[in-house]
């Protein structure tokens, strides 16, 4: 079983990850603005 590949899920934002916002390295987080924190694209 060496063909275990995990499609892609290609209608999740690729900015965020399918997060829908960023995490602030300072404190909080950051609506994603590419999917509108929808984390879809
Ligand atoms: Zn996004």
């Amino acid at each position: 079983m060496t063909n275990l590949r995990k499609p892609a899920n290609p209608s999740h934002c690729p900015y965020c990850k399918g997060n829908g916002y960023f995490q602030l390295r300072l404190g909080g987080s950051e609506t994603c603005t590419v999917c509108q924190g929808s984390g879809k694209k």
